[in-house]
């Protein structure tokens, strides 16, 4: 078994266990387990053989036996017998949003309701009304969760399926024949939530994709469909697979067919239909050249008006990861990062970035361990310790400042004072109305010390609406105030949204495209803002070079206040932007750094918002 699989098995464990009402340190024991296990560097398999798992922290005893078992035998006698004790359906209402596994056990217990479709009938009935420990509002909340939960049924998160996508590909990419070979469809579009994994392919007998498909690990129900001239199965993670085979002389054309959304495709057709042209070619570049087009890379294809914006030549050009030359948005220990900052400081190295702006939690954000005068202090302190040993990234002093509930930040200006930058960001009362969330938002932008605004909708991407906003409204005072508006990479996010940028864009808005990290793993997030980043740069603004045009407008000059800490300009060539505090200038020479590899990030059923960023 796999580490993934061992981790999956534990998890299921855990829930299983709580739901039964074992002792949660039982239960902790074996959720901690599961993301130690998905967190070894090798193969749990490899550990088990050498007699090494005990090593491990966090492995005990009970842990330790149950791995062996799985890693030998394939189960777990401890998970078969608590699978036997519920029913199966019972493990799909664990990925209802607001549902954890105490108000389960009660619905299961008390009601005998063991399925989504039963417990959306007793919301309906008003019966968990009278349940010990619920109310109408639970009620409400929970009816809320399936609803939230049917809607995002079949969809996944980008950064989630891309690792497998990315294996299929590379083995349907090695076999005979195969002349081409590309993802299509929402994959190829980096959609923020995709359904399936599609792939266009030419070259290469059915019968040798088949077998190739069969090869890769987990896998299944691989089936060639001759009279649609299209291969299926599903992903390792149950999501369809199509394979769309064709020969090369057409392959442009089926591939720009199978990638752009309907609206995109339908358009371009009629372009085609109206000069006359059968689009049959190997190429896609040929395709919109014979469209009188240039060439629409795949990330803007959604029918939003590119083409109108491709035929005017005003398309944007998109940001290249190599483009972006540091980052803001980062946590460490001092709240709820799991890295220390000298840590963070050397990842960034690591990426090839010449700066990092720590951003840890404000006092109200308790849960997060937000940081009171003293510790931003002990912080400022450990920074300039760091800065010193580290000269080579620029370290920013920032803070991630609750906006509280009248739009007040969650400190005093002569605290605010002591920061290079200050992220504002909502992090509770979701609930309010439109128009005081909106007000309240304002507010903040309108405090002269605020550089950005945080995750400015708070989305969870498949798990958490937007609260109501008029984003419109926030988007005009942020450009009033010449604050910048974050684009939260952290595929879980993505927020600002990609449809929001356009306008943003119009009213002159600055973005920083932030990891939000909490771990130097989270650094990696960058690249996944990159799709929201096509509606920043553009040709119109008469940059010579795409970097220098996303750059300027990504990481923005903002210094109009005096409070203004933070100043970011773009160098005279592209690919620089150094960011400059005080007038000092970072003397880094330019580096670049290539796309970071992405991180499977797999949302556990029932641990769906726990495992999320808390903020
Ligand atoms: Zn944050
Ligand atoms: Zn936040």
């Amino acid at each position: 078994m796999t580490k993934r699989e061992i981790a999956d098995v534990l998890e299921e464990i855990a829930f299983l266990l709580e739901l039964k009402g074992e002792n949660p340190f039982k239960v902790k024991a074996y959720s901690t387990g599961a993301r130690v296990i998905e967190s070894l560097p090798e193969e749990p398999t490899v550990l088990v053989q050498k007699g090494l798992l005990r090593n491990v922290k966090g492995i005990g005893q009970t842990l330790e036996g149950t791995v062996t078992e799985l890693v030998t035998t394939g189960r777990s006698t401890l998970h078969q017998e608590l699978q036997a004790a519920f029913p199966a359906s019972l493990l799909d209402m664990a990925a209802i949003p607001g549902l954890g596994p105490k108000k389960l056990k009660t619905i299961y217990e008390q009601l005998g309701v063991s399925s989504v479709g039963e417990l959306e009938y007793a919301c309906v009935e008003n019966r968990l009304v009278g349940l010990p420990g619920f109310g109408a509002k639970t009620q409400e909340k929970i009816l809320a969760g399936i609803r939230q939960f049917k809607r995002h049924q079949g969809f996944h998160l980008y950064a989630n399926v891309i690792e497998e996508a990315e294996s299929i590909l590379v083995a349907i990419r090695g076999t005979p024949g195969v002349v081409h070979a590309d993802h299509a469809g929402e994959i190829r579009r980096r959609c923020e939530v995709v359904q399936g994994i599609m792939l266009v392919v030419a070259g290469g007998q059915p019968q040798s994709l088949v077998h190739a498909l069969r090869g890769v690990p987990e896998v299944t129900q691989v089936e060639h469909q001759p009279e649609t001239r299209t291969l299926v199965a599903r992903s390792p993670q149950g999501l369809p697979v199509s394979i769309k085979l064709t020969e090369a002389a057409a392959y442009g054309w089926e591939l720009l067919r199978a990638t752009g959304s309907q609206d995109h495709v339908e358009a371009l057709t009629q372009r085609l239909q109206a000069r006359g042209v059968v689009p049959r070619s190997e190429i896609e570049k040929a395709i919109y050249a014979a469209a009188g087009l240039p060439y629409i890379p795949p990330e803007m294809r959604e029918g939003h008006g590119e083409i109108e914006l491709a035929e005017s030549g005003r398309l944007p050009v998109l940001l290249e990861p190599g483009q972006i030359q540091g980052v803001f948005h980062t946590h460490t220990i001092y709240s709820d990062g799991s890295a220390t900052l000298e840590q963070m400081v050397e990842a960034t190295r690591a990426l090839g970035y010449r700066y990092i702006g720590i951003s840890d939690h404000s006092q109200s954000a308790f849960y997060a361990n937000g940081l009171k005068e003293d510790r931003i202090r002990a912080q400022h302190a450990e920074i300039a310790a760091v800065q010193k040993k580290l000269p080579d990234v620029r370290i920013f002093k920032g803070i991630e400042a609750d906006i509280l509930v009248d739009g007040a930040m969650d400190y005093p200006d002569e605290v605010l004072a002591t920061f290079d930058f200050v992220i504002a960001s909502v992090h509770s009362r979701f609930n309010l109305s439109e128009e005081d969330q909106t007000k309240r938002i304002c507010r903040a932008l309108a405090n002269p010390y605020v550089t950005m605004l945080g995750h400015s909708t708070g989305r969870l991407l498949l798990s958490r609406d937007a609260y109501r906003v008029d984003m419109k409204q926030v988007l005009e005072a942020a450009a009033a105030h010449g604050k910048i508006v974050e684009i939260n990479a952290n595929p879980h996010r993505l927020d600002l949204d990609w449809r929001l940028c356009g306008y943003a864009k119009e009213k002159g808005v600055k973005f920083s495209v932030n990891p939000d990290a909490h771990s130097t793993e989270g650094l990696a997030d960058v690249p996944f803002g990159r799709r929201c980043c096509q509606y920043v740069a553009s040709r119109r603004h008469g940059c010579q070079a795409p970097g220098h045009a996303a750059l300027t407008r990504v990481l923005s000059p903002a210094a109009s206040g005096s409070c203004q800490r933070v100043t970011l300009t773009c160098s005279e060539r592209f690919g620089v932007a150094a960011p400059q505090t005080r007038a000092v200038r970072s003397s880094a020479p330019p580096g670049s750094h290539s796309l970071p590899p992405l991180h499977r990030r797999r949302h556990r059923r029932h641990l769906l918002d726990s495992s999320l960023p808390a903020a």
